[in-house]
């Protein structure tokens, strides 16, 4: 009796002190959903029976969107089907997709597709006096700008001159860009049209969401708040994640709702300027370098493969098939943008992102973002011009005006109009070739 006393309380010690190990040891990075992910509608995928061959399906998955192999944890295909994992949680319960023996021409069509809301040859008669006429646009300007541009880490200020918000310049390009494109023809939605958040979610909602966050990563000693944007300990606080996941992840969530609940357009055209490491906003480094380039869905991370909204997503994207139009019209919006800006490509590769050459040229390519991947119909994500770059600082505190200006000591378009000229006449030139 003594000794199975003992025995049961060795187990249970043993127990215990397991109980603790595993409870404050570190939790695997991963959970089966992003932060703020939804539990994938697996169903969603039932209208792609049968609408696409094994080739072609195999080509995108690994030509566009994945990195290398390791997506065959996640999807096996088989010469008839391909069985997609649902949770990666529960490696048992998967999706399974049927290949069509031959190529589908369901999408060619000018009404909405079986894909999607959107439509692959929405201008019928060409008119060259309204070239896209027929064609339904929505712009999203980039962040959000206002008070809202330290929070988002999109500003900075060089001495005593103007901040420069990326939010702010990027709703001035969008503005300019829909009036040219209506002159056009085209019908034009702007998805924001203030410094203010589409979003009407606060960041109190995100408290818990936000503890977990700093749980799971193991981080301890978080603070509630922080003293200001350039407080070294800013990335410590509740305060700090939970505003992340309002003006970042919930706010392009909301947007994307919008984009494809309200106004499902044709195309979506995302406007953003680039920058180089500034470091400190209120005296921030400033670069040589100018470039631009066009991104599109694609170069999937495989972590990002493991979050089970992800997975759903990048699938939706691909059988939606986006890729064929996002891939030449971003290329045409690309080589426009490079005639008009005279900037040179971006070289991705030495910047060291996770992204995937679409083109020789350097000017096109593909990543995974959080809003080429929810907006549900074929997206251009633009970068134009080094933000922190004095020649771009220059032009940015000209403001916009029309015609040329002495600006930097040539004479020059507004940045602003230029930027969108770039985009207009790429987009003539794509549907007038189509
Ligand atoms: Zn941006």
């Amino acid at each position: 009796m003594k000794r199975r006393f003992s025995f049961l309380f060795i187990l249970t010690l043993i127990a215990l002190i397991f109980f603790f190990i595993l409870r404050d040891s570190p939790r695997p990075p991963f959970a089966a959903l992003t932060p703020l992910g939804e539990n994938p509608q697996w169903e969603q995928l039932e209208k792609f029976q049968n609408s696409i061959t094994k080739t072609e399906f195999q080509n995108l998955l690994e030509k566009v969107y994945t990195q290398d192999q390791i997506y065959q944890k996640y999807i096996k295909i088989f010469p008839t089907h391909a069985m997609i994992h649902t949770n990666s949680s529960d490696m048992q319960k998967s999706f399974r997709l049927n290949f069509s023996q031959e190529k589908n021409t369901k999408q060619n069509s000018n009404s909405r597709s079986s894909f999607g809301y959107w439509r692959k040859n929405p201008i019928q008669n060409s008119n060259p006096q309204l070239p896209l006429k027929g064609l339904r646009i929505a712009i999203d300007p980039g962040h959000i700008g206002g008070n809202y541009a330290k929070i988002e880490e999109r500003w900075f200020q060089v001495d005593k001159t103007p901040p420069i918000k990326e939010g702010e310049l990027t709703l001035t390009v969008a503005k300019i860009l829909a009036e040219k494109l209506q002159d056009k023809g085209a019908e034009v939605f702007l998805v924001r049209t203030q410094t203010a958040p589409v979003t009407q979610v606060k960041p109190e909602s995100f408290r818990e969401v936000a503890q977990k966050w700093f749980n799971d990563r193991g981080r301890k000693n978080i603070t509630e708040t922080y003293r200001d944007p350039h407080d070294p300990d800013r990335g410590n606080s509740l305060q700090w994640r939970q505003e992340v996941l309002t003006y970042r992840n919930q706010e392009i969530r909301d947007r994307a709702k919008l984009i494809n609940e309200k106004i499902m357009p044709d195309i979506t055209l995302c406007i953003h300027f680039d920058a180089e490491y500034w470091g400190n906003p209120n005296n921030p480094i400033l670069s040589n370098k100018n470039y631009t380039h066009v991104i599109i869905n694609g170069s999937y991370m495989p972590e990002e493969l493991h979050y089970n909204d992800v997975r759903f997503e990048m699938l939706f994207k691909l059988l939606s098939r986006t890729h064929s139009i996002e891939k030449k019209l971003g290329h045409t919006i690309a080589k426009s943008l490079a005639a008009s800006t005279q900037l040179p490509a971006t070289n991705y590769y030495l910047a060291g992102h996770q992204a995937k050459a679409m083109s020789k040229d350097s000017y096109l390519w593909a990543r995974n973002l959080l809003a080429n991947r929810l907006y549900q119909n074929p997206v251009i994500f633009l970068e134009a011009f080094v933000m922190n770059n004095p020649e771009v600082i220059a032009r940015i505190h000209q403001g916009d005006y029309k015609g040329f200006k002495k600006v930097y000591g040539k004479m020059r378009k507004s940045i602003f109009r230029e930027y969108a000229d770039g985009i207009v006449n790429g987009l003539i030139k794509y549907y007038s070739d189509s």
